[in-house]
């Protein structure tokens, strides 16, 4: 019998795994495809209250062998570290319970990586297994505005953050993608403004749109919520501005960095656990 560490076992508890099989595939705007899945699977998804709940996608290495069917935390017990599946961080857009079905947006950023090129040709019957799902955020109803700032791979959570708003809410989004045909539909309430930022052709992680316009608008009076995601350069720039040039304090503000110019997620995320990494 396997003996099972207890650090691990604690963490297929807290992260349970779910295999769905992709339903359909939807081409939301160039940039951006929505895998919605289901499937037998969906019984295990156990749901989070999080606006911002996102999942760990596995996705496994050619040549290796795995057990049948994927068991991820199985592997992580008994399998060498670089045998492991590589991992890629996603929103959970919606789920549907009654339905037994959830949608996950994925930026399609060329042909680098491994999420962004399996969703672009994902076919219905595929597979996706993930860990989760974690979250952090939720908008607090005591601010007086929400501020959202991001690049396309944070739409989706600041989308998902947006439409659980009450009608009475009040806020500025700074939405930054590539062109008008990839700004989406957000149910906003009327007091929301969304302002889209068009790079215009000039590579996500680039550009200055983002910083600039969330430096130069003239804010809203009181307390404000502020939730920034996106690609880290921006993200850094971005803490500069909420902590040093606006005085916000940190229970303020839910920033991080989403991805990284140049790196795989790999690379990013184990930079971010050492402190020259950390925003
Ligand atoms: C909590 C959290 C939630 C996230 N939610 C979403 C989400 O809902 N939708 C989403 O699309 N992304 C989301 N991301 C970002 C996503 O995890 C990264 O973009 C990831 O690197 C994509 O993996 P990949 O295999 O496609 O590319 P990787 O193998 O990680 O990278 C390959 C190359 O592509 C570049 N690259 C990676 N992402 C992008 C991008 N968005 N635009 C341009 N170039 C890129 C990298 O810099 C690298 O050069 C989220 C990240 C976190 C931490």
């Amino acid at each position: 019998m396997t003996s099972i560490p207890a650090t691990t076992s604690a963490s297929r508890k807290s992260r349970p795994q779910t295999a769905l099989t992709v339903l359909r595939r939807e081409q939301l705007s160039p940039h951006m495809v929505r895998i919605v899945a289901g499937g037998p699977g969906f019984d295990s998804y156990v749901n989070n209250d999080f606006v911002d709940r996102y999942v760990k996608i596995a996705f496994p290495q050619p040549g290796v062998d795995y057990p049948e069917p994927l068991d991820l935390w199985t592997v992580r017990e008994t399998m060498p570290r670089e045998q492991w599946p590589h991992t890629r961080t996603y929103t959970v857009r919606w789920v549907d319970v009654p339905a037994g079905e959830l949608a996950i947006d994925f930026v399609i950023h060329g042909d680098e990586g491994l999420a962004g090129p399996w969703a672009a040709s994902a076919r219905p019957g595929d597979s996706i297994v993930f860990t989760g799902p974690g979250g952090g955020y939720n908008p607090d109803p005591a601010a007086d505005w929400h501020l959202f700032a991001g690049d396309e791979s944070a739409l989706p959570a600041i989308s998902a953050a947006i439409e659980s708003l009450p009608q009475h809410a009040r806020g500025l989004a700074f939405l930054e993608v590539d062109s008008d045909a990839d700004i989406q539909p957000v149910a906003a309430p009327a007091g929301v403004e969304l302002r889209w930022l068009l790079r215009g052709g000039v590579p996500a992680g680039d550009s200055d749109m983002l910083v600039n316009a969330v430096r130069d608008a003239e804010w809203p009076e009181g307390r404000v919520q502020v939730f920034a995601h996106g690609e880290r350069g921006y993200m850094k720039s971005l803490r500069e501005i909420f902590y040093a040039h606006r005085g916000l304090d940190r229970g303020q503000v839910s920033l991080s960095g989403y991805w990284a110019r140049g790196r795989v997620e790999d690379d990013f995320q184990a930079e971010k656990k050492l402190p020259i990494g950390k925003i």
